[in-house]
């Protein structure tokens, strides 16, 4: 039997679990060329909700009546090409069902690093975290840094990359746990609880030069607040949006745009996978800081097949302690 979650309704408004549906399926059989291969983990992204809507962003839509797509960790189990051996650890784009066939070109891991590292610091969002930071955002030594989302997957290593490189980090984060860890885990210069905290005025407060670089996570009224705390000359690396995913696409943008003009800003959006050359380098760097204890992570594992729209919900509203992950079973 095949366990599916079928994308069933599209969402008008917050995503709820009425939007997925839970299906039993054959095993699907795979074909010349291709292995057969069964779920271990899911990794939940917050763009996936952007996927759920009917218009091609930088990726397409998640098709309705089809398992939910997303990023997964698999394992070969049957296999009809020399590409792919049976045992064989595979990742990328998956979807929510208990068997997935795969075709030849499909990722292998390398054996050795544990999944949750993987698809944790060492995975897209540390990888996202570095690039955003480092080539997009451009910090130089003693510079402040302000990071939102910042206790979550690619927030907390952009923040903590941060300060290895000799700058004043600050992250914003939901709640007084959250921003605990920021201090005593990630080791930050400063945290702000944007939901018990006005963020204006502790920005004045632990910001009073300004902020150099911030990487926005959130978007929406956030970065409308930290665009008047910006330095001349300051740069927003602009890696997400989740406050607004909720809403559709048609979202409102900032109202204080002048201050792009005043304080000469640059605010870049990006996608990491615009960037795979910097893929090596990334790695390199991201699993020494690992190894070295610079960058602490937290990965957060659910369990179970069941519990996956509702794990998927948790990135929306911070219930999510670092990387979202869901663990149906451990490689054999
Ligand atoms: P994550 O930060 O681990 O989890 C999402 C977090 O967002 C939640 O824990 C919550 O933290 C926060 N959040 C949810 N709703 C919010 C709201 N209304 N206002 C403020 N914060 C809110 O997830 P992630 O996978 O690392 O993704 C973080 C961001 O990076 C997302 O915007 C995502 O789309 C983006 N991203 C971009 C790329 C790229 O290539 N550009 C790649 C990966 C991810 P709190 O408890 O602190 O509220």
């Amino acid at each position: 039997m095949n366990r599916q979650w079928i994308y069933a309704v599209r969402p008008d408004g917050p995503v709820s679990v009425d939007n997925f549906e839970y299906r039993e399926t054959e095993v699907p059989e795979p074909g010349d060329g291709q292995a057969l291969a069964r779920l271990c983990y899911l990794s939940f992204e917050p763009a996936m909700r952007t996927w759920l809507e009917d218009f091609i962003t930088y990726m397409p839509p998640a098709p309705l009546g089809q398992p939910m797509v997303g990023p997964g960790v698999f394992q070969v189990v049957e296999s009809n090409t020399p590409a792919l051996n049976e045992g064989d650890l595979v990742s990328g784009m998956m979807s929510w069902q208990d068997y997935e066939v795969v075709g030849e070109q499909t990722r292998v891991v390398p054996p050795g690093t544990p999944i949750p590292v993987m698809l944790g610091p060492m995975g897209g969002t540390g990888l996202t975290a570095y690039i955003g930071l480092l080539d997009i955002g451009r910090p130089q030594p003693g510079e402040t840094v302000l990071t939102s989302g910042a206790a979550g997957a690619t927030g907390s290593v952009a923040a903590q990359i941060a300060r290895i490189k000799g700058c004043r980090s600050v992250g914003i984060a939901g709640g007084a746990d959250k921003c605990r860890w920021l201090l005593e885990e990630a080791r930050l210069d400063a945290a702000i609880d944007y939901k018990n905290e006005d963020v204006d005025a502790r920005l004045a407060e632990l910001c009073p030069d300004g902020v150099d670089v911030y990487f926005d996570n959130v978007g929406g009224d956030m970065l409308e607040t930290v665009m008047g705390h910006m330095n001349m000359g300051g740069r927003v690396a602009v890696c997400g949006a989740i406050s607004t995913y909720n809403q559709g696409m048609r979202r409102p943008g900032p109202s204080n745009m002048f201050e792009i003009i005043e304080k000469r800003l640059t605010l870049q959006g990006f996608v990491m996978f615009d960037h795979m050359d910097r893929v090596p380098a990334a790695s390199a760097d991201l699993g020494q800081w690992v190894a070295e204890g610079e960058i602490a992570f937290q990965t957060d594992i659910q369990e179970g097949f069941d519990n996956i729209p509702t794990t998927f919900l948790r990135l929306f509203n911070g219930a999510n302690h670092g990387k979202q992950l869901l663990r149906v079973r451990d490689p054999e």
